[in-house]
């Protein structure tokens, strides 16, 4: 079915950015009236979201249970690393960007045993090297994997990642922050212990709070696991089970604006639907971005649904700050880069975006070339080496 997407209102710029994103209007509405925390209403509305979260991820869900925290996508990865992995547990961080590092540094606040294998700004970890490491290392418990890896928008091979990891009997935790609700990946035939995610990205909900789905032996086992008060999902799953209620305030807005937005992603035909549309407003974009001159980082089939990581052109008229305020003003905004060996930029695919939005986009990234005197967004021959080093 198609899905009317209408433009942001008062005029805002469309947010070309991972989250928090372009909204819908029917979102912001949700969150016109004012809940209580304790009331009946609100904990079927908690109930209900957690039932919808579970059932999105697909087949093996019945092993698995739902459970939101408050605080950002971050607050969420903490409670996930602090509450499954024992203190006297080890950790294997697979990074290749700036949340597998994030992860890593997590574990170093919490004290917690880990090693890292980082792949740099963005080469994949690959199946073999995390078996390898595995064998090399018995200590290691648990290993940590990105999904989609949002600072240079590569999709990690996560489904090589498990096998390993399953095939040497260890434990599985992935942070699918930004492609969760857009990109299947069942557990039946993807194993893992617990996966992680929050409301402001692919479900298009507005900022507030996390959610982790975790195998319900797995929440069981992790009591008194957490170094911290607040983020122990144990000890919020337990109170949500025997209450209905979050442990410490809920973000009452946001879990209503987040129950519309699961509401439209079932409109629009779920992970796949919504995978789809992400899948066109990534072709449209790439293919027109090409056609200005400009590079992406990845060779197509490492390029995520989610963001597309593009080199600044060669030509010495171009400054990221000017492009980026060019663009602004006519109504989209976009990301800064995050390699640390050539200039970049980044362009979103997620949020009440489609495909004339993304084709409006690159027409009017065209026109900010063309107002700066950039003849050809073709980017330096050093981004080009870079990018070779992937393919080899
Ligand atoms: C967005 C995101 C996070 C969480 O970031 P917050 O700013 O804390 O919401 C974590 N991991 C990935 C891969 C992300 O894209």
């Amino acid at each position: 079915m198609t899905h009317p997407i209408l433009p942001p209102r008062f005029g805002e710029p469309y947010l070309l950015t991972p989250g928090p994103l372009t909204t819908s209007a029917a979102v912001k509405e949700a969150m016109l009236r004012d809940w209580g925390s304790w009331d009946g209403d609100f904990r079927a509305m908690t109930a209900e979201m957690r039932a919808r979260l579970l059932a999105m991820l697909g087949e093996g869900a019945g092993a698995f249970d739902c459970v939101p925290m408050q605080g950002s996508g971050t607050f969420a990865v903490e409670a996930m690393l602090g509450t499954f992995l024992p203190p006297d547990g080890k950790a294997l961080v697979l990074a290749n960007g700036a949340y597998g590092l994030r992860a890593a540094n997590i574990l170093r606040c919490m004290g917690r045993d880990h090693v890292v294998l980082d792949k740099g700004d963005y080469l994949p970890p690959r199946g073999e090297e995390v078996a390898g490491i595995l064998a090399g290392d018995p200590s290691i418990t648990h290993v940590l994997a990105v999904h989609c890896e949002t600072s240079s928008g590569i999709l990690n091979p996560v489904e090589e990642i498990a096998e390993a990891v399953a095939g040497a009997g260890r434990k599985l935790l992935i942070d699918a922050m930004s492609s969760f609700g857009a990109i299947d990946l069942p557990p039946a035939t993807v194993p893992y212990e617990a996966i992680v995610s929050s409301a402001n990205k692919c479900i298009e909900g507005v900022p507030g709070f996390g959610f982790v789905l975790a195998r319900r032996d797995a929440l069981e086992a992790a009591k008194g696991n957490c170094h911290s008060l607040s983020l122990d999902l144990h000890a919020q799953w337990a109170h949500m089970e025997r209450t209905g209620q979050w442990r410490f305030t809920p973000p009452t807005h946001a879990v209503a604006a987040f129950l519309e937005a699961l509401k439209a992603h079932e409109a629009e035909g779920g992970v796949a639907g919504r995978g789809a549309r992400y899948a066109r407003n990534r072709d449209v974009m790439v293919e027109g971005m090409r056609a200005l001159g400009f590079e992406t980082l990845l060779e197509a089939c490492w390029l995520s649904p989610i963001i597309v990581t593009f080199f600044c052109p060669a030509d010495p008229r171009f400054a990221f700050p000017r492009f980026y305020d060019l663009m602004k003003q006519k109504g989209f905004i976009i990301y800064p880069g995050k390699l640390t060996v050539v200039d970049s930029f980044r362009i979103g695919c997620i949020g009440q975006m489609d495909e004339e939005v993304m084709a409006r986009a690159v027409r009017t990234a065209g026109e900010a070339l063309t107002e700066m005197g950039v003849a050809t967004a073709v980017p330096p021959e050093t981004a080009l080496k870079e990018r070779a080093r992937l393919a080899a």
